[in-house]
């Protein structure tokens, strides 16, 4: 049994934490402290402050920004013993996480990027993909933590590469989302059933998991249930376009997926569902998708 710190219990932080605390000794944190305090009555875990993370030998943060994981770790950072693990699933920002490492490091801190895949339904269930970046040792140490979390770890290099990974992933999905709904409103205006179209599509090389699972289920039900805020999508996407920039590619169409989700999150708010973006291409045609 390791003792694990969880900072962070939002849409993804609250069924990751209680999936640990089936194994480990599991100390929480939020923001707001009530959160916390209702997790430690249903699961079992310890609600405390910043201070109260003292003796964990694992802290794992799942925060919307790096830029709320610095904060956090300008306070903790004093109250942590040298040797203390540091996994950061938070979907976030390559460059700035490497310079966290190094900072950490000084402390005898080990800081690993750790980002997640999978939506809420794989962190109730602890089938998240997780993609790391760190030292290969850490991770296979830290095995038996991770694998309360994600049914596949991959290491996919040093720090800062989990992040980037993410980042690109998530543009894509944002690619691929975006693409899906221009595609169906044209062919609802052209007259086409949209159900029948996306029988064809998605047996078809059209097809995404957007198209599959994400149309389905959340845009022609007009659910948009709001499990992946569309805020957090556009971050995302500017973390894929910063990392273009910083690569020297040439990648036109990752570039203008950030610019439509960003217009996308001003128009309809960060807090509604990522899947609500369509409802803009929708207003733009003015033809709804059901
Ligand atoms: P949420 O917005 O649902 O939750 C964020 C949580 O962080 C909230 O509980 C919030 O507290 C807490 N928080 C914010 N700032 C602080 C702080 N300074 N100190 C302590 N706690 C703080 O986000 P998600 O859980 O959806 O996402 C978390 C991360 O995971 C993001 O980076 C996201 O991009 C990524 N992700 C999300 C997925 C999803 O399907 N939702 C899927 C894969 C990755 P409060 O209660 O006060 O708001």
């Amino acid at each position: 049994m390791t003792t694990v710190g969880f900072i962070g219990l939002g849409a993804m932080g609250r069924p990751m934490a209680a999936n640990l605390a089936a194994e480990h000794e599991v100390y929480v944190h939020n923001r707001t402290a009530s959160v916390a305090t209702e997790h430690a009555a249903a699961h079992g875990t310890t609600a405390v402050d910043l201070a109260g993370l003292a003796p964990v030998e694992v802290v794992i943060t799942c925060l919307p920004t790096t830029a709320e994981v610095l904060e956090v770790a300008d306070e903790l950072v004093d109250h942590l013993a040298d040797g203390t693990r540091w996994v950061d699933c938070t979907s976030g920002d390559p460059a700035a996480s490497v310079a966290l490492a190094d900072r950490l490091a000084e402390d005898g801190i080990t800081y690993l990027d750790a980002p997640v895949s999978g939506g809420t339904d794989g962190a109730r269930q602890g089938t998240l993909t997780m993609m790391v970046g760190g030292p290969a040792e850490v991770i296979e140490e830290l095995d038996h933590v991770l694998d309360r979390l994600a049914e596949r770890i991959v290491h996919v290099g040093d720090v800062g590469a989990g992040h980037a990974v993410k980042a690109v992933n998530n543009t894509l999905l944002a690619a691929n989302l975006w693409a899906v709904g221009e595609g169906l409103v044209t062919l609802a205006r052209s007259g086409v059933d949209v159900g029948r179209a996306l029988q064809v599509v998605n047996h078809s090389s059209g097809r995404s998991f957007a198209s599959e699972v994400l149309v389905p289920q959340r845009v022609l039900t007009r659910e948009f249930p709001a499990t992946f805020g569309l805020g957090l999508l556009a971050k995302d996407t500017r973390l894929g376009r910063d990392l273009v920039s910083a690569s020297g590619a040439r990648a036109p169409v990752l570039r203008l997926v950030t610019e439509l989700f960003q217009v996308a999150a001003d128009e309809l708010g960060d807090d509604v569902d990522h899947t609500a973006a369509l409802r803009l291409i929708e207003r733009w045609a003015d033809t709804e998708l059901s």
